[in-house]
């Protein structure tokens, strides 16, 4: 009883407002009573050097790059833009380019208010509009790494070559749940396990902000959390369309991983352009003010999404006007407006303001918010960095780490009769739309935004064909589908009697199927199928009797039941980056050896879509007859699925205190052994089900994992601690319970019980210590 006295004090100290100043409130508070309406209205923009306003007011692109003078005066002088975002031409820039047109924006825009721009990117898989720069997997790959140590180095680098690039905000990570396969942006995500989520998610804010987020030197950047929240989890899988979330599952798994990255320090957040429960989150002042920015005591900037205060007037109809979709933005929360589309953003705040519309200290609180984050990334004292000082910008080192990174986020789904790995001697057919395409590598927000240009301006052209034919002198190739490069990314042409006849000569045939690039609305689809050409291509080489190899090359998964007992192999590359071409094939070849784990439950049909801890998605007792929801033969693999060319064996799962008490820590230890013949590594995950509860207890749920490797023979303890808080739910009030009563852990094979003696209960809003 003491215990849950002493939890509920620390809630509400907690909860409480914060009494201290950052180190430049002096300066800030200074720097505000100097500035005009018109400067702190301006300092709330964020523009885009191509689109601003509309007919005439449309800014042209320009490539080569040149920037456009008048268009500057605009929106730096006339308007006094605080923030501008992404290239003006879709195009990536050298860094030389990128240094010319950040120093032209800050001469000006220090000049007109004495103030520094702050430039926002999204650098989301490395540094997306530079040339020249490290591309790694992309995040869904990543958390198939499970390696919270390779994410880290990963975001440290993206972060040293985007500023190197004098970009200074990185609009990442992505924290919105991968819970729905048919959404366009799966890939942008960790997946869909909320504790894998956040555990990565925590690893980027370091990697991106280092150690100190009151002073982020000049190899880090701010980091920027997206979307918040419920953005992944649309109804019918489409992007920016409406979610329906339970207040307990709203706050036990969407808003988690956001509680956890702003504990980590992240400087920014950027707001889900959808509709949440029937609210757009641009709207909401309880999800915005109260659950952010009070709650968690938030102190950076929250930022729109795309042109979204445009969107509450005339998409969702909150507001009848432009003016008053900005008064109802601000007021819920809103800091910045990325992309005011309407020409009289300024002349309309400023009226808000004069007509107590907007309350002057909720815009000195915006603007103060904006002006801390620019001292906070010391913007004040260097505007501009000299490019030539980073010397590590796509380093051999840099690019070892994106190597290693897509090494270990490559999938073995299946590998009947040890089809893989295999020989060098053998005669190869390489098909398929996806095996000789830099592009489908990288996936969407790669040097553009959906990822077309990356042929015109990738040096490195290991694709899997390439890669395949540094192993293997006996090599051919036929595509059989293609993508239509230069025309719209669904389209394919075929030319599958060609595949056919090369197979009929060949001993072993690898397709690379999969998807071309997209991201956002363009990759909304109708069906979660792969295509029908790709699905008719593999039935065809089927027919040759050929033993096949599906390397699937896909931001989400694509159902392939039909194929799928065709295979005799199949290895998930997800978007695995500059690198993925090289490490498949060496996997393929057994040169390396798989390590990925699935992040995301692989569906089987596209009606099946299902996530590992849904509700109850299995019988867990022994009661006979009981209705089974049928999850599991809805699954074509399962989260944490993953297959190597060695075998592993768990044993002696152990726990301190199988009796624990809500505020106990437990650590867990299990004995993993190889007891193959190769070296390998493993993702040794630990999951948690509460058997019963006052509220249908999730199926399991990660609650622990780490990443060893192994030799053969060799065998580690490995531990791992647990809170009995992250045993807790959230109940149908939205507050975190821990009921009395037994939870079985299992890792591997083991399995232990474990029973909680007291109920523990946090009463603090939507928090948990
Ligand atoms: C996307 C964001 C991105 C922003 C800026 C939006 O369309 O939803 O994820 O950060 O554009 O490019």
């Amino acid at each position: 009883a003491i215990v849950t006295v002493i939890s509920l004090t620390i809630s509400f100290i907690s909860c409480g407002q914060k009494e201290s100043h950052s180190p430049y409130h002096k300066e800030i508070e200074a720097l505000l009573t100097q500035m005009t309406i018109e400067e702190k209205v301006g300092q709330t923009a964020q523009f885009t050097l191509d689109v601003i306003g509309e007919g005439e007011n449309v800014y042209s692109s320009h490539f080569p790059f040149k920037l456009d003078e008048v268009m500057l005066n605009d929106v730096l002088v006339n308007r006094k833009t605080g923030s501008i975002l992404n290239t003006a031409t879709n195009t990536p820039l050298t860094l030389d380019e990128w240094q010319a047109v950040v120093s032209r924006i800050q001469e000006i825009a220090i000049e007109a208010t004495g103030i520094p721009v702050i430039y926002g990117i999204d650098a989301i898989h490395g540094t997306t509009y530079t040339q020249k720069a490290t591309f790694l997997p992309q995040q869904i790959g990543q958390a198939a790494t499970f390696n919270r140590d390779l994410v880290r180095k990963g975001a440290e680098n993206t972060a040293y070559e985007t500023r190197a690039s004098n970009l200074p905000w990185n609009f990442s990570p992505v924290l919105d749940l991968g819970r729905n396969a048919a959404w366009p942006r799966i890939w942008e995500t960790f997946g869909e396990d909320v504790y894998l989520i956040s555990e990565l998610g925590k690893e980027v804010i370091k990697g991106y902000q280092g150690a100190d987020r009151d002073v982020v030197d000049e190899h880090h950047v701010a980091a920027c959390l997206k979307h918040y929240m419920g953005y992944g989890t649309p109804v019918n899988g489409k992007d920016r369309t409406p979610a329906n979330i339970p207040l307990h599952e709203l706050v036990e798994k969407h808003y988690e991983p956001f509680v956890r990255a702003v504990e980590a320090g992240a400087l920014t957040v950027m707001v889900n352009s959808g509709i949440v429960n029937g609210e757009s989150v641009h709207a909401s002042y309880n999800l915005l003010t109260k659950m952010l920015k009070e709650d968690l005591q938030f102190d950076g900037v929250v930022v729109t999404d795309w042109q979204d205060i445009n969107n509450l007037y005339e998409r969702d109809r909150i507001a009848k006007s432009d003016k008053e979709a900005i008064k109802i933005a601000f007021n819920a929360g809103i800091d910045m407006a990325m992309v005011p589309y309407d020409v009289d953003y300024t002349d309309y705040f400023i009226e808000l303001i004069n007509e107590g519309e907007i309350s002057m200290s909720r815009l000195d609180d915006a603007v103060r918010r904006i002006l801390l984050l620019k001292y906070r990334l010391g913007l004040f004292e260097k505007p501009v960095f000299d490019y030539a000082g980073y010397e590590k910008f796509a380093s051999i080192d840099h690019q070892d780490e994106a190597r290693r990174a897509a090494e270990e986020s490559i999938t073995l789904l299946k590998n009947v009769e040890n089809l893989l790995p295999l020989s060098p001697k053998l005669r190869i057919l390489v098909t398929g739309p996806n095996a000789h395409s830099m592009r489908t590598l990288q996936g969407g927000w790669t040097l553009s935004w959906q990822g077309e240009k990356v042929e015109q301006f990738i040096d490195n052209h290991n694709t899997f064909l390439t890669s395949i034919k540094k192993h293997a002198n006996d090599v051919v190739y036929a595509p059989g589908v293609s993508y239509k490069m230069d025309a719209w990314w669904k389209e394919e042409t075929t030319n599958i009697a060609e595949a056919v006849n090369a197979a009929r000569n060949v001993d072993v045939i690898v397709a690379c199927i999969g998807e071309n690039t997209y991201t956002e609305k363009p990759g909304d689809l109708n069906n979660l199928s792969l295509s029908q050409n790709q699905q008719d291509l593999v039935k065809a080489l089927a027919q040759t009797g050929k033993p096949i190899i599906l390397v699937l090359n896909e931001g989400r998964p694509r159902t392939i039941s039909d194929i799928e007992p065709l295979a005799g192999a199949i290895v998930q590359t997800y978007l695995p980056g500059t690198f993925g071409g090289e490490v498949t094939a060496d996997i393929l070849f057994g040169v390396t050896n798989p390590s990925g784990k699935l992040p995301y439950t692989y569906p089987k049909h596209p009606n099946s879509l299902m996530n590992y801890d849904y509700k109850p998605a299995e019988n867990r007792t022994e009661m006979q007859g009981a209705y089974n929801y049928g999850a599991l033969q809805d699954l074509q693999y399962g989260f944490g699925h993953g297959l190597s060319y060695t075998t592993f064996e768990y044993s002696n799962l152990k726990v301190d205190k199988p009796e624990f008490t809500p505020s106990d820590t437990l650590t867990f230890s299990v004995d993993v052994t190889n007891t193959g013949k190769r070296t390998g590594k493993e993702s040794v995950l630990l999951f948690a089900s509460d058997l019963y509860a006052s509220i249908t207890p999730d199926n399991r749920r990660l609650r622990g994992f780490d990443k060893i490797e192994l030799s053969p023979n060799e065998t580690k303890t490995v531990q791992i601690k647990v809170k009995a808080s992250d045993l807790a739910f959230v109940n149908l009030a939205g507050e975190w319970v821990l009921e009395e009563g037994d939870f079985n852990v299992q890792v591997g094979s083991e399995v232990v019980m474990i029973n909680a003696t007291q109920s523990g209960r946090w009463t603090c809003p939507f928090r948990r210590f």
